[in-house]
């Protein structure tokens, strides 16, 4: 396992936010993925994900301007940010 993905494991236990995906309103085509590849990939069919979390994605400290970004530019909505 690199030392990224430990460092961001330690974050997400003192993560402040979520990141709420609706997939009922995302298109797939991934932009997000692109924008926050640390913590999205896409499924087989373009829709992201994050392995090991439901449609509420823990973000770290370090990633939040990135989910905020995300947020801000998901063309269909389909992402929002959620206080803890
Ligand atoms: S940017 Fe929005 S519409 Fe595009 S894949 Fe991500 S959640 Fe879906």
């Amino acid at each position: 396992m690199s030392a990224l993905r430990n460092e961001l494991r330690r974050e997400l236990r003192r993560e402040s936010a979520l990141l709420h995906i609706d997939w009922t309103a995302c298109d797939g085509r991934g932009l997000c993925t692109e924008l926050l590849p640390e913590l999205l990939q896409r499924d087989e069919w373009g829709y992201p994900l994050s392995l090991g979390y439901g449609s509420n994605v823990p973000v770290p400290r370090a990633l939040m301007d990135a989910a905020q970004d995300a947020v801000a530019l998901c063309p269909r909505q389909a992402l929002r940010m959620l206080g803890r």
